[in-house]
Formats: structure tokens, C-alpha cells, sequence
């Protein structure tokens, strides 16, 4: 069966396009004053406004708009400088006013991108369509109740809450592709401070559009859109199923439908939930009360201005001006708050190489898969440390033991040297006394080293290192050997 899907899959090419809807971090609703926090009461963050009763009006909420804006230059979209709001109309229970307020043919942002790392090294552009705003619905409860066998509930805090609506061109091709995808999207939003992206409080939701058509085929095969993709991996896994799903259909001589399919994590399948034939009609039509959203150039500069430093950019500029490799530059801008500590120890040591080093390495053994934010060493401390190898007062060793100490007891280097007595052999003629004694138990290499094969000083600098435990400073040592063999 795998080895059929493998098949199957190597015959045909995915088209793979996503919709992200992305809560946007408002402390109020869009429409609204009510508050979007997690976890209220049910039923106890609403007002007229969102719960669509008649003559209550909507008041565009400035700083969703904001937010909105700073996510769409972040995917390097043009932002348009007049954008309307239209009704989408539907009825569900969750959905009070009996439409969404939404924006269907003059969206806030459109024409961008972002940047995957392509499967065969390097990285490859995935277009955005557009970027638009709208309100989201409510809750329905379908479990949790006594009587929950014969009846719904509807939580109505979340109807209102501000939404974007990202939509990728269809340029995706593989289910990793889309998983990468998701990953820049999320990480784009959490870097500009739009969204916490928390996929368990549905801050980030995700539909898939999959299609596929015979490798050198450019004609569009007949798509299906997948719902209630909860995850980054169930997305993966859906759109892995839905392509050999499709793939079986098409070379077992079959037809494909346009449909709407839903995917079920537990048995990890997808499965029809209506065809074309019976989908929404939206009726859009323009809504009429609220003004089109106006965004002066002033504006816009002034979001621009004031926005934090998008990943991809970081990581540019952490190759350009460090010298930093791709792959530290990667892991360095893992988290916002990540390449804020490495800056950090950047500024105090001033060699971005050992910072990184130290980063990716060390601290983040320490750390053991735990966020900068629990970090034991406070950045400064780590600066400390950089600084005292930096300047050649301790060895590279010796530094992995203080740091070792840092970590245990969050102390400095400093007070963990003066109380453990970990301090470099700096004293002339202690170690102008260990040196003649490894000289004097080495007398072969001394002979080797003498007769040209200078290449032995490295045992010798060795022996110096293991006899101070490792408290001298290499450099040195190296070049107190050097002078006593050539003499
Ligand atoms: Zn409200």
C-alpha cells in the first residue's frame, strides 16, 4: 500500500493552495469595545454590537486595523490604500447577525509573499493573494452537557474577536511545503506581536485546497478544499491523504468532484462534507454600515516605523552584519525573544560568532528544549563570560566549567571564579614551572620537536593544559614552549 501511494505520487504533482485565519491581539473586538480575552464565562464578553441585535451599529476597532497592516507589510504585501468591508451572509446558530462582516473584492492587502526553505537547499517563494479582515463567529458546543445529546450550545465571547485571512497563491507543492509554510506564517506573526498564534485557543485555523494534475501538466486539476486542519502536523498529514486519496481516484480511471472534505484526526482520513453543487451561496454585497477603510501614506509609514524587525529580515541581517552561518542565523531566529538574548550578548561581548556559539551550543544544551524565557543565565551573564574568552582571561574549557556554575546557580563568572578559585594561570612562574616540568618528562618529543617536526608542540601545549586542569591559557603556553625549544 505505501509502496503503491509512492507510486501514484510520483506520477502526479500537487497544487496545494492555504487560507490561514490568524486572531489579531486586540485587547477589544473588532466592531466593539467587549474584550477578547480567553477563557471568560460563556456568554459574558458580548454587547448589542456583537450580538447583531437590530440598530446596533459597528465601530471599526483602529487598532486591528493597525495590527492588520503590520501582518501584511510583514508578508511583503502592497497595502491598498482604500479597502471596503462586505457582508457575507450564511446562517449557523454561532453566527448571530446572520452574516460576517468581512472584505470580498476590495481586500485590505494583497500581492506578497513569504519565504520557505526549498527542498533542495536554498529557498523558494510562496505568493499571497490577499490579506483581508473580518469578524469572527462564535462557539458552538456540541459535547460537555448533560443534555448535550439533544442540544448545541452557543458561546458567543468569540463572535466579533478580529480576524486576518491570509491566502497563499497555489504555488505549494508537497505537504512539507505547506508545513514549512505555516511554520514562516506563524512565526512572521508572532515576531511583528499581531498574534500568539495559539492553535489551541483557534488563534490560527487553517483550510487546504488540494489538487492534482500529471507531472508537466499546467492546467488545474479539480481541487478539494480540507477543513478543520487543528495542527501544523494534521495539516501535513491531510494533505499528504488527500493527494494519494486523489492520485488512487484518477489513475484507477475515476472522476474528481469539486468538494468540500473535512479531515478527522482519528482516523486520519478526509471525508466528503458537500460537493459544489451545494455550496454557499455568500450573497457579498458591500456592508453599509461601516465607511471604507482609508490608509494614508503617512499612516502606513508610521505602522511601518514602528514595527518590530520581520524574521526573514533578521536573518539576513544576522548573515550580513555578523557573519553569522545560514544555520545559526535559522536557529538564532527561532523566537523573538531568542534573537533579542543572542543581540543582547552580541552587545555586551562584541564578537557575534562566540555569542552565537555559545547560544546554539551550550545554552541552548542547557535549556534542553525549554524557551530563552527560562533561561537559567540571565543574557548579560552570558555576555560576561563571551567577554572574559574574548579577551584571552580564560580558556575555552574553563569557561565551559564556569558556565556550567551559571547555569546551576545563575550566579556571574566573576563570583563563581573568586568562590571556586577557577581562576586562569596568569602567574609567570607558576607556569614557566609546569612548562619545564612537561618539557623535562617529554624528552622524545622535545628531540621530534627539534629535529623539525614542529607539529609535536600541540601534545606539548596538551600536557601544560591537563597539568593545570585545563586553568592556563592556551595561547601562552604555546608560546612559552615555543621560546624554551628554540632556545
Ligand atoms: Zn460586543
Amino acid at each position: 500500500m505505501a509502496a503503491e501511494t509512492e507510486d501514484l505520487t510520483a506520477k502526479y504533482e500537487a497544487v496545494i493552495g492555504l487560507e490561514v485565519h490568524v486572531q489579531l491581539a486586540t485587547r477589544t473586538k473588532i466592531f466593539c469595545a467587549c474584550a477578547t480575552s480567553f477563557g471568560a464565562p460563556a456568554n459574558t464578553n458580548v454587547c448589542p454590537v456583537c450580538l447583531g441585535l437590530p440598530g446596533a451599529l459597528p465601530v471599526l476597532n483602529r487598532a486591528a486595523v493597525e495590527m492588520a497592516v503590520r501582518a501584511s507589510l510583514g508578508l511583503h504585501c502592497r497595502v491598498n490604500p482604500v479597502s471596503r468591508f462586505a457582508r457575507k451572509n450564511y446562517f449557523y446558530p454561532d453566527l448571530p447577525k446572520g452574516f460576517q462582516i468581512s472584505q470580498y473584492d476590495e481586500p485590505l492587502a494583497e500581492h506578497g509573499w513569504v519565504e520557505v526553505p526549498a527542498a533542495g537547499g536554498g529557498a523558494k517563494r510562496i505568493g499571497i493573494t490577499r490579506v483581508h479582515l473580518e469578524d469572527d463567529a462564535g462557539k458552538s458546543i456540541h459535547d460537555g452537557f448533560r443534555d448535550s445529546a439533544d442540544y448545541t450550545y452557543v458561546d458567543l465571547n468569540r463572535a466579533g474577536t478580529p480576524l486576518i485571512e491570509i491566502v497563499s497563491e497555489p504555488d505549494i507543492r508537497t505537504p512539507d511545503e505547506a508545513y514549512a509554510y505555516l511554520t514562516a506564517l506563524k512565526e512572521t506573526m508572532q515576531f511583528l506581536g499581531v498574534s500568539e498564534c495559539d492553535m489551541e485557543k483557534g488563534q490560527l485555523r487553517c483550510d487546504a485546497n488540494v489538487s492534482i494534475r500529471p507531472r508537466g501538466e499546467t492546467k488545474l486539476g479539480t481541487k478539494a478544499e480540507v477543513k478543520n486542519l487543528n495542527s501544523f502536523r494534521f495539516a501535513r498529514l491531510a494533505i499528504e491523504y488527500e493527494i494519494a486519496r486523489q492520485a488512487r481516484v484518477l489513475s484507477s480511471g475515476g472522476r474528481l468532484v469539486q468538494e468540500t472534505r473535512l479531515y478527522n484526526a482519528d482516523t486520519g482520513e478526509t471525508v466528503s462534507m458537500r460537493s459544489k453543487e451545494h455550496a454557499h451561496d455568500y450573497r457579498y454585497f458591500p456592508e453599509p454600515d461601516l465607511a471604507p477603510v482609508r490608509i494614508s501614506a503617512e499612516w502606513l509609514e508610521q505602522i511601518r516605523a514602528d514595527m518590530p524587525e520581520p524574521p526573514a529580515e533578521k536573518r539576513a541581517r544576522f548573515i550580513a552584519s555578523y557573519g553569522l552561518r545560514e544555520y545559526d542565523a535559522q536557529v538564532l531566529t527561532g523566537s523573538r525573544e531568542l534573537s533579542d538574548y543572542f543581540e543582547a550578548v552580541v552587545k555586551a561581548c562584541g564578537d557575534p560568532r562566540l555569542a552565537a556559539n555559545w547560544v546554539t551550543g551550550d545554552l541552548m544544551g542547557a535549556l534542553d528544549g525549554k524557551p530563552i524565557e527560562e533561561s537559567p543565565v540571565p543574557a548579560g551573564r552570558l555576555g560576561e563570560l563571551c567577554t572574559l574568552i574574548a579577551k584571552g582571561e580564560i580558556s575555552g574549557k574553563l569557561a565551559k566549567e564556569i558556565f556550567a556554575r551559571m547555569v546551576e546557580t545563575g550566579d556571574s563568572p566573576g563570583v563563581i571564579m573568586e568562590r571556586e578559585g577557577l581562576r586562569q594561570i596568569s602567574d609567570k612562574g607558576e607556569l614557566d614551572r609546569i612548562v619545564n616540568e612537561v618539557l623535562a618528562a617529554s624528552t622524545k618529543q622535545v628531540e621530534q620537536y627539534r629535529s623539525g617536526k614542529t607539529a609535536v608542540i600541540g601534545y606539548l601545549v596538551g600536557q601544560v593544559m591537563k597539568a593545570t586542569q585545563g586553568q592556563a591559557d592556551p595561547g601562552a603556553v604555546r608560546e612559552l614552549l615555543q621560546a624554551k625549544l628554540s632556545s
